[in-house]
């Protein structure tokens, strides 16, 4: 994330560019919006490239759909500022922002056919006709539906209508194109195809694209950035990897992909005592001192099963090592999820590719482990939303 702010454009006329933000940067400082006493977006500080495929992700609630309407111009912040393409659009109308959105609902007029549909705001606008048809047909092209330009929106599948959603945005040439949750309405097998189609297309246009969802797979296959929201707030803006790989709290752990969560004490920066045993981790979080409450994280694809040579009840072994039951196996095609049971209420999940996987079933004894490298300390308090399989 990062903060901007700039003590000059006090005094700056309103519409002075900023010159080191090229078209298609945005730039959100310091904004706040309330509604009544609810606090939707929290002193947001954000700054987008040109160019850039950035998703705002989170819970039901914590603030996409307001940020996005803020910069769409359909809402005003309360606080704070907003920058498109280096120019304060506070005030601004929507239609002057040079930004274009693409909602879930296509919102196609039905008595128009495809070309009038993509053409209708350029019309508008007096655009001449000669112009019209060329960039109808190149915003068809975009989209790979220029064949069906003579067709009435209800001859089309909801994946084609709204590819012709899509190139009614692109036809007036944003230089920000804002989605909320484009894909929502689609079937899974489509929205997958059209996701690796609009990253696809965006490269190809090199206009920013900021997409709202709710749906984690749908950020982590498409976006140069994701920034996770919750309560207003980001919590972490940062590439799939990162996010994924070294989480800064427990929420954006526990929202990204599968997680293990034991609860324990520290008795250092990076050993800790559950009620199963000793687990340890490689990597010291500053913020943990002994004695604190923490959680320790672990991806169910890092969880080692090997059939347990004792059969004896769950008992820890070593740090990072205990012995359990198996209560559940899984076939999920590439992979297979086992969950186990280490006794004193906590059970933890195991996926394992198909090929390596153990021959374990319920009641069977297992030995569980997980390298250091792969655990992550966080204090107790900053939670996790779900999937807390190990407690
Ligand atoms: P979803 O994924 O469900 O669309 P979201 O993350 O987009 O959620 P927002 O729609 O931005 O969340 O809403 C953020 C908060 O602001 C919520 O608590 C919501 O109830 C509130 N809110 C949004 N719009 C309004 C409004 N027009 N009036 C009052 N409260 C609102």
């Amino acid at each position: 994330m990062t903060a901007v702010t700039d003590q000059a454009s006090a005094v700056r006329p309103a519409a002075a560019p900023h010159h080191e933000e090229p078209i298609g940067t945005v730039v959100l400082d310091s904004v706040t919006k309330r509604f009544g006493t609810a606090v939707a977006v929290d002193n947001i500080n954000l700054r987008v490239e040109a160019g850039e495929f950035l998703s705002l992700l989170g819970p039901s609630g914590c603030g996409k759909t307001t940020t996005l309407r803020m910069l769409a111009g359909f809402e005003q912040p309360d606080e704070g500022s907003i920058r498109i393409s280096g120019k304060d659009v506070l005030g601004i109308p929507p239609y002057k922002r040079n930004v274009n959105t693409v909602f879930q609902a296509y919102a196609l007029f039905p008595h128009l056919t495809i070309a009038e549909n993509v053409a209708y705001g350029l019309q508008q606008t007096k655009v001449a006709k000669s112009e019209i048809r060329t960039r109808v047909a190149d915003a068809l092209d975009m989209v790979r539906m220029r064949s069906f330009a003579d067709r009435k929106p209800q001859q089309l599948s909801g994946g084609q209508q709204q590819r012709i959603a899509l190139a009614r945005a692109l036809v007036n040439r944003p230089s920000v194109l804002l989605l909320d949750e484009p894909l929502g309405a689609l079937d899974r097998q489509l929205r997958e195809e059209m996701q690796l189609e609009l990253k696809l297309l965006q490269s190809h246009v090199g206009i920013s694209f900021i997409f709202v969802t709710h749906d984690q797979h749908e950020a982590l296959s498409m976006s140069d950035r994701i920034a996770i929201m919750r309560d207003g707030r980001i919590e972490q803006l940062a590439d799939a990897d990162t996010i994924y790989g070294a989480p800064v709290n427990a929420y954006v752990a526990g929202f990204i992909g599968q997680q293990n969560f034991l609860d324990a004490t520290a008795t250092d920066a990076q050993s800790a005592e559950s009620s199963v045993g000793l687990v340890a981790t490689s990597t010291a979080n500053p913020a943990i001192h002994a004695g604190d409450a923490i959680v320790a994280a672990v991806r169910p694809e890092f969880v080692e099963l090997s059939t347990s040579s004792t059969g004896s009840v769950a008992k820890a072994l070593a740090a990072n090592r205990f012995e359990g039951t198996v209560l559940s196996t899984s076939h999920l095609g590439e992979t297979v999820q086992f969950l186990i049971d280490l006794g004193h209420d906590v059970s933890i999940q195991s996926r394992l590719p198909t090929p390596s996987a153990p021959r374990l079933f319920a009641g069977d004894s297992a030995t569980v482990s997980f390298s250091a490298d792969s655990v992550q300390f966080f204090p107790a308090a900053s939670t996790a939303p779900h999937d807390s399989t190990a407690n």
